[in-house]
């Protein structure tokens, strides 16, 4: 039982799994499950049980409820007509009203055509079809009104419209009374089967007058509602595909994006207060001789503020008797690292032992010297545990940790996961969470009776409301100060054309004793390729810095991984100027002598990953240099980039830059949360909404925390009945 209670809290981001298993029907609630919303979609008049087929397989519409909630892609205004006087090559979708002037049959055949002339009194323009003349000849009369919307195309130097959607102008349409017209996405081979966009929107104005109040019972609490002057839902429901006016389309669209945030947000808060309320977890009751010591006397500089409040933070989160859960997000080079030693003190000196999991071998080693270096003579038992850790060694290690004289274990999760066996393990520290698969988590788990504390530290900074959604569910702490006395890493963009002034500015780094490292693009996919580049790479800069006068080390994934270290190491220990590699640099390694990063084919590389590799520089006091070399031809996308890695250093800046250009289903380590599939709101535009959201539901769960007040029933209810709608094909 206990078991698998922890398996599912470990998928943190996938916090559903929790909710439909453990939201326990207490009170009265309404039953969904009858309505009328959860009909087979073929039981809608006009559907079929063809186009049912197709409406599931291409669209996902299986019942009432899925083609409500299949929102209007945008909305046409019927009201809006442009002078065709106006269209310009500028155009692109354009509504006019004219009238026909004259049809004709061009073409033979395959290249047989429609062509309609449409004259508006300010001009003229064609109108074309190749496809379903015969259907459109019978609809399309000379001399009659029509309104018409489309993509302009230009043919030679004519503006013109391939198959527009048109209708006649009615006097209704002229006298301006119409509303707003919802246009749905739709597939290309629904449209051959009639269900184009307009057929959709026929489909939805049928089922909407099946629906009563009572279905669309409202899921807000009427507090929550007044205090935001939000649309009731059956209101917002109907009015998201027929608004009246582009007033009342607005509060429907804020009234259901809150909504959307408002209900995630609950969900996690739940999470997160039965975590706090029934977990239960170790307790860390005292502050004793090992972290004052080390804190006092060792300690080798100030600590920034915000470690101080983050440590604090921790340190009460700890000592209450349930499991702490956290992510500590901070930028590169934050000093992370010192944070996770000192919370591992305070559990050594309650007699609890510690592992802390770094991703690669390289991380490891490194965390396991600096806390060596670190904690000197003080009486704390540290051991590293790698792939590489000899058998006799190994076998050691693993006794010392079962009579619990290892107080700090550091190792790679490979390692950890499988024999390893505490006395009493207390808590976990994961570095660079984002490497990190979920089920090795689940592993490490397994291995204590009261759960351990977590401590989940990013590799990169998330955007505030990504942490908010995708995370909502653990305890969250942020160190947003670097130490004091770093300068900010100098980036510059350059063409692989100044290749050799590049190599010349790396030469009077190295002059002044200053260390370089150069790195090539690896993409999982084309391993091989991105091997190859690698080792051109390796040539071209060996024929830049000759061997006589130079030294170089390089590092791949390929490498066996202890002549990767050898490498590594003679590189850290400075007996190599160089450090050639592929991104199995990334992550963490802290050397304080290198002073130039160039990235090669930037433009292959993502934000997070290029704001990680720059963060591998600019780590002493000196002042530090990162090159983004790329080719001369770069998409927008690319150049956006680029743009942004010149102006800031700040990691979260880039972070939402990064949620911006790329949207939160692909941002690294995000991507099987079932929590983002946020259908109106959105994480870049929304801000406020999302802010107002976390503020209610936090307000609503503090009064109630099990939603068993009468007022919170319709929200308990809708809860409830979105169990097991979960889109489970994203989660793995
Ligand atoms: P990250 O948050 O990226 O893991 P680290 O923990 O590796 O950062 O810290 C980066 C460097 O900053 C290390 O060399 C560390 O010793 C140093 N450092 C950490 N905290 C401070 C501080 N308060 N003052 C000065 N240097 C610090
Ligand atoms: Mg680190």
């Amino acid at each position: 039982m206990l078991k698998t209670y922890f398996k599912i809290k470990l998928l943190a981001p996938v916090c559903w799994l929790y909710i439909h298993s453990d939201i326990c029907l207490q009170t009265s609630v309404i039953n969904y499950s009858s309505s009328i919303l959860s009909s087979p979609i073929e039981y809608l008049k006009g559907v079929g049980p063809l186009k049912a087929d197709l409406l599931k397989k291409e669209l996902g519409i299986f019942t009432f409820e899925d083609l409500l909630s299949h929102y209007p892609l945008r909305y046409i205004d019927r009201t809006k007509i442009d002078a065709i006087a106006g269209i310009n090559p500028q155009t692109e979708y354009i509504q006019v009203a004219g009238r026909i002037t004259g049809i004709e049959i061009l073409g033979q055949r395959s290249s047989k055509r429609m062509v309609a002339w449409l004259e508006d009194g300010t001009g003229m323009i064609e109108l074309t079809w190749f496809q379903g003349i015969h259907w459109v000849q019978k609809m399309l009369h000379e001399g009659g009104d029509y309104l018409v919307y489309g993509k302009v195309v230009f043919f030679n130097g004519r503006p013109q419209i391939t198959h527009p959607e048109i209708e006649l102008f009615t006097p209704e349409l002229k006298s301006g009374k119409s509303f707003l017209e919802p246009v749905y996405s739709t597939t290309e081979k629904l449209k051959a089967k009639g269900l184009n966009a307009r057929q959709i929107a026929r489909l939805t104005s049928a089922l909407i007058p099946l629906l009563s109040e009572k279905d669309l019972y409202e899921n807000i609490p009427g507090d929550v509602l007044q205090a935001l002057n939000l649309m009731p839902r059956y209101e917002a429901v109907i009015n998201i595909h027929f608004p009246k006016s582009f007033e009342i389309y607005e509060q429907a669209a804020r009234r259901l994006k809150f909504e959307e945030f408002f209900l995630a947000q609950v969900r996690m808060g739940m999470i997160r207060g039965r975590r706090h309320r029934k977990s239960r977890g170790v307790v860390f009751e005292k502050v004793g001789e090992l972290f004052n010591s080390f804190y006092n006397d060792y300690l080798p500089f100030q600590l920034t503020g915000a470690q101080k409040r983050v440590i604090k933070e921790i340190r009460a989160d700890t000592a209450k008797a349930h499991q702490m859960n956290r992510l500590l997000q901070g930028d590169v080079g934050s000093g992370k690292t010192i944070v996770a030693l000192l919370v591992m003190l305070i559990a050594a000196d309650n007699n609890y032992q510690s592992c802390l999991m770094a991703p690669t071998e390289i991380l490891a080693q490194q965390h396991f010297n600096n806390i060596k270096n670190l904690l000197k003579d003080l009486p704390a038992g540290i051991a590293l545990l790698t792939g590489t850790t000899k058998q006799a060694e190994r076998r050691l290690i693993l006794e010392e940790l079962k009579k619990g004289n290892i107080h700090i274990l550091v190792g790679t999760h490979a390692v950890i996961e499988d024999v390893v066996q505490f006395n009493n393990l207390g808590l976990v520290v994961i570095d660079e969470q984002h490497r990190f698969g979920v089920a090795q988590r689940a592993k490490l788990w397994a291995k204590a009776e009261v759960p351990p504390h977590v401590l989940v530290m990013t590799a990169t900074p998330i955007p505030r409301t990504l942490a908010m959604t995708a995370y909502g569910d653990l305890d969250y702490s942020i160190i947003n100060e670097l130490p004091p006395g770093r300068q900010p890493v100098i980036t510059v963009h350059r063409y692989e054309t100044k290749r050799a002034s590049v190599m010349d500015f790396v030469k009077t780094e190295i002059k002044r004793g200053r260390q370089a490292f150069f790195v090539y693009p690896l993409i999982e996919e084309s391993e091989k390729l991105s091997y190859e580049d690698l080792m051109q790479g390796y040539e071209q800069v060996k024929s830049f810095f000759p061997e006589h006068k130079y030294s170089i080390s390089m590092v791949h994934g390929k490498m066996p991984a202890e002549q990767k270290d050898v490498n590594m190491q003679r590189f850290k220990s400075g007996d190599t100027h160089i450090l050639v590699g592929t991104t199995v640099i990334e992550v963490g390694i802290d050397i304080p002598n290198a002073s130039v990063m160039v990235i090669e084919s930037s433009e292959k590389f993502g934000l997070s990953q290029l704001h990680q590799l720059r963060g591998r520089v600019g780590r002493g006091s000196d002042k530090s240099y990162c090159i983004l070399l790329t080719p001369y031809k770069l998409s927008n996308d690319a150049k956006e980039r680029l743009k942004i890695m010149c102006a800031t250093n700040d990691g979260f800046k880039i972070a939402e830059k990064d949620l911006e250009l790329r949207g939160p289903g692909e941002i690294e380590g995000t991507r099987q949360s079932g929590m983002l599939n946020f259908k109106l709101a959105s994480l870049v535009n929304d801000k406020d909404l999302l802010d107002a959201s976390k503020f209610y539901a936090d307000a609503v769960l503090s009064a109630d925390e099990e939603l068993i007040k009468p007022e919170n029933t319709g929200l308990k209810s809708f809860l409830l009945s979105q169990k097991g709608k979960t889109v489970w094909s994203k989660i793995s």
